[in-house]
């Protein structure tokens, strides 16, 4: 069976093409700068990258390039799209319709482009690339998995904010979740590597990218999440606040006079790590920069550590215990440095790591980097979502 992943974003769009017999990627890419120019990065393994400039103006015609990729003669990995069994589209919200991974349908589009107001930036691009396959290849069965749908199972004194309730009543504001298929996938992945079946394990999942959020999991089944309304909350993230008393928005929008948008912008794109270390948002730049002494640098990653910890031990109140923690995406994946510092001094909770394992772990596979005397497992997973939809596609169209 092959399945191909789609993550339509507001400019872009990504594709997966795998063979779920081998679990193999087939083909992967990327179309870039849609509506504005476009170009496309064709990648199969064992072969050369393959980019062109094209021009892109719609999601529509970043799919019809996709597909004339895949089949083409010199880069292709099919020779006709029918061979592509059924597609998977990555969708950030459900909504609290949409509880678990379903077939696409016009009544699931109609509900999507009902909550566009409470997903504005994500909705519209994932509804365009519904839209172009059930267009382009209509006999084809198209799933759509949700970010938020992992956290359906939250119960609502966990995802109520406590504002007049009439907020969550008529404007639907709660937390929803995001990051799920990520937080699912690695649970998933935690428990085969133990050899534990997932339902006896307590978990503390930490996705640390960009975006971050982390998730607590008992026995596969989140229970709570930083991620909120939207994927603000939580943690300080690359360009993201997170956490902020909610008051200082109003206070600076008054005393700067500044719009929603334009507060909305510095929330999303000019806080968090490059906010606070005013010079990246990138781990990266800021671990060097704080080895050369940047003291902005250190606070910033400093503050992410701190973050990160105060969810680990709220968590493990919530769960009542803990059976593993673990690291995921790019900077709990590769970034021994914060591994190290969220966990350092958290003995006294039962976690404890090999500082060497921690340092010398091995990429891309699950590792155990638990230290002497740690009640709790701490893990390293490599987290992979276009797999993990591609996994609920199948399944479903099954
Ligand atoms: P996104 O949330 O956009 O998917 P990633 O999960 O790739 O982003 O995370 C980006 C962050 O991870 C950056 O701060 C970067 O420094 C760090 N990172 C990603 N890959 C690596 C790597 N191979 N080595 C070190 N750090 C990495």
């Amino acid at each position: 069976m092959k399945i191909l992943v789609i993550n339509s974003g507001s400019s872009s769009l990504k594709y997966q093409l795998f063979d779920m017999e081998s679990g193999k990627v087939l083909a992967k890419g990327g179309c870039e700068r849609i509506g504005a120019g476009g170009s496309v990065t064709h990648k199969v393994p064992g072969r050369d990258n393959y980019t062109v400039e094209v021009d892109l103006p719609s999601h529509d015609k970043a799919l019809e390039m996709v597909f004339s990729l895949l089949t083409d003669k010199e880069h292709g990995v099919i020779s006709n799209v029918s061979e592509i069994d059924a597609v998977g589209h990555r969708v950030a919200h459900g909504g609290e319709k949409y509880k678990k991974s379903s077939l696409v349908d016009i009544e699931m589009i109609n509900y999507l482009e009902t909550i566009i107001p409470i997903n504005p930036l994500h909705g519209p691009p994932a509804i365009k690339g519904m839209r172009a396959c059930l267009r382009m290849i209509p006999t084809t069965p198209q799933v759509a998995v949700f970010d938020t749908s992992f956290y359906s199972d939250i119960e609502d004194y966990r995802y109520i904010y406590a504002l007049p309730y009439e907020y969550y009543e008529n404007d639907k504001i709660r937390r929803y979740g995001f990051h799920g298929t990520s937080h699912r996938y690695v649970s998933i992945k935690t428990a085969e590597a133990l050899g534990v079946p997932v339902e006896n394990l307590k978990m503390i999942t930490c996705h640390l990218g960009n975006g971050s959020s982390i998730t607590a999991i008992d026995g596969g089944r989140a229970i709570d999440t930083s991620m909120g309304f939207t994927p603000q909350e939580g943690i300080p993230m690359g360009t993201r606040s997170g956490n902020i008393d909610p008051t200082v928005i109003p206070y600076v929008m008054k005393k700067h006079g500044l719009t929603p948008d334009q507060m909305e912008d510095v929330l999303n794109r000019q806080s968090g790590l490059l906010g606070i270390s005013g010079l990246s948002n990138d781990f990266r730049n800021l671990l060097a920069a704080s080895q050369d002494g940047n003291g902005r640098a250190t606070l910033a990653l400093k503050m992410l550590a701190n973050g990160i910890k105060k969810y680990i031990g709220s968590y493990m109140a919530e769960l009542n215990g803990l059976d593993v923690l673990v690291f995921t995406a790019g900077i709990g994946e590769n970034q021994y440095e914060i591994r190290r510092m969220t966990c350092e001094n958290l003995d006294a909770l039962g976690i404890v790591i090999d500082e060497e394992k921690n340092k010398n772990f091995e990429r891309g596979v699950p590792f155990d980097i638990t230290g002497k005397g740690s009640k709790v497992k701490v893990m390293i997973v490599p987290t992979d979502e276009e797999y993990m939809i591609a996994l609920d596609t199948q399944r479903i169209v099954k």
